[in-house]
């Protein structure tokens, strides 16, 4: 984790404030108590991630010597050192930490705070928990690779991880949890993958108020064809964080992208060609197979062997189907087929590395599904060095192509890419749809912040590209008038 990069002049107005009462501290004994009552009341927030950047969830709040952690995630690049930074907190000094959901940029730094000695609760949603046992384990997975092929440290031991997993205390979505006398939270729906949460953190403070802050955590697409919408928060609010990850953009509508995907099917079948999906093993990958479902049962693309080729997403799958009660009622009448949501004629899943191979011998055309989303590891770029060269083909981006990713030079129009250490021409189309997007877009964002701009003191825009977050904030002031920051990573506010 980066350590502080910058101070804003808010910081730096508290820190001179600090010195000055520091200051008068010589001459009272009975000032300095009062000061360290005031003081004392302050809620403190502090941004450890995921400012000016889509990476590394950590939030942090304080009131009365009682520190919890708002998610805890890692930079989702296993490999980037940035992971390896010292903690920016003591982590035997933290209380609890209330996790959103499971992507491991807001999950992933869990174990790593259990090796420095947190031992409090994790409060998540059983989804979540379920998720955080697979996505934790392929982390590790990629981590120790990484350990031994490149020499990168292991961040925490196998052993570790499994501790820490232990420390989960599932809590169910609309149910008040208190953490201790002062602190409590709510769950309710984002709405972005299973069991996904905003949270609504309470603090009673000494001066018998309350201060409440929502954690939008990851919203989810109102086109989302599994989850039930993201829930709008009707209960009064001091302060909001909101994500921006698509803060500056607008996705598909869901007809629109729909069409994409069967035109994309139908013009391999013609060319004989593959069609190539990167997928997220959690949400976009059961959204896209539902979504071909309904395309091959109402007869709407011909029949064409699919594979889902990642074995995580399998996994992830049968979570799916182990909590079919969050997911809503209209997704099982629109597939229809009376064999489960993810079952169609033409999908095989392969889990094994055999299975894997076998899709080389099944003549084109063909539709593969695997990870990872944006083409750094997994199973697809053995499809890519195959595929990317046959102008017959398509690469279809479904997902955010993080900077610097091997998906995002392929959808800026790379004409050769590395795989493998393989120079590997790019003859085939690559197009993008963006409805399929696990996150609101700035339409859907400024209608969620809307409801509460009678409420808000302030609106701090986190886990969006700087150009992303500022452009949803300078809508946000232009809207609906309401005191809107894009906080620094490390930069800390005082909350009253
Ligand atoms: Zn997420």
């Amino acid at each position: 984790m980066p350590k502080n990069k910058s101070i804003t002049n808010q910081k730096t107005k508290t820190i001179k404030k600090h010195r000055t009462t520091n200051s008068a501290k010589k001459n009272s004994r009975v000032n300095q108590q009062i000061e360290n009552k005031i003081s004392n009341d302050k809620i403190k927030l502090y941004f450890y991630g995921a400012a000016k950047e889509v990476e590394g969830s950590c939030f942090l709040v304080e009131y009365k010597n009682e520190k919890i952690l708002i998610d805890c995630g890692i930079h989702r690049d296993i490999r980037s050192q940035i992971n390896a930074q010292p903690l920016p907190f003591q982590a035997e000094e933290i209380k609890a930490i209330v996790l959103t959901h499971a992507h491991i940029d807001h999950s992933g730094l869990i174990p790593f705070v259990y090796k420095n000695g947190f031992r409090g609760k994790i409060y998540a949603t059983p989804p979540t928990i379920d998720f955080c046992v697979l996505l934790w384990e392929d982390a590790y997975n990629l981590m120790e690779d990484a350990a031994e092929t490149q020499g990168l440290p292991l961040l925490y031991t196998r052993e570790e991880m499994n501790e820490a997993l232990k420390l989960f205390s599932p809590s169910p979505y609309y149910q008040e949890i208190q953490i201790s006398q002062n602190i409590s939270f709510i769950f309710y729906n984002a709405g972005h993958i299973l069991g996904s949460a905003i949270v609504l953190l309470k603090i009673k403070k000494d001066n018998g108020r309350e201060t409440k802050i929502i954690f939008s955590g990851d919203l989810g697409n109102p086109f989302n064809l599994l989850l039930p919408d993201t829930d709008i928060i009707s209960e009064e609010a001091d302060y909001c964080l909101v994500e921006s990850t698509y803060g500056d953009r607008v996705h598909e509508d869901a007809e629109i992208r729909r069409e994409l995907l069967e035109d994309a099917v139908e013009e391999i079948i013609a060319n004989r060609g593959v069609l190539m999906i990167p997928v997220l093993a959690v949400e976009r990958t059961q959204e896209i197979l539902v979504e071909l479902n309904e395309l091959v049962v109402h007869h709407r693309v011909p029949l064409v062997p699919i594979f889902m080729d990642s074995p995580l997403a399998i996994k992830v799958t049968e979570v799916y189907q182990k909590y079919l009660d969050y997911i809503k009622i209209e997704a099982f009448k629109f597939v229809s087929n009376g064999r489960g949501l993810f079952n169609f004629p033409g999908l095989t899943f392969t889990l094994t590395t055999e299975e894997s191979k076998a899709i080389n011998a099944v003549p084109p055309p063909k539709v593969i599904l695997a990870g990872s989303g944006s083409s750094e590891g997994g199973r697809i770029l053995h499809h890519e060095k195959r595929y990317l060269p046959d102008p017959h083909s398509i690469l279809l981006i479904v997902s955010y192509q993080a900077e610097n990713s091997l998906g995002r030079r392929l959808l800026e129009g790379a004409s050769e890419v590395e795989i493998h250490n393989e120079t590997v021409k790019v003859n085939c189309r690559v197009q993008q749809i963006t409805g399929y997007s696990a996150h609101a877009d700035q339409k859907m964002l400024l209608q969620w912040i809307k409801e509460l701009r009678f409420r808000l003191k302030k609106l701090f825009v986190v886990h969006g590209e700087e150009t992303a977050a500022n452009t949803l904030a300078q809508k946000v002031r232009d809207n609906f008038g309401i005191f809107t920051e894009v906080p620094n990573h490390g930069d800390w506010v005082e909350l009253e």
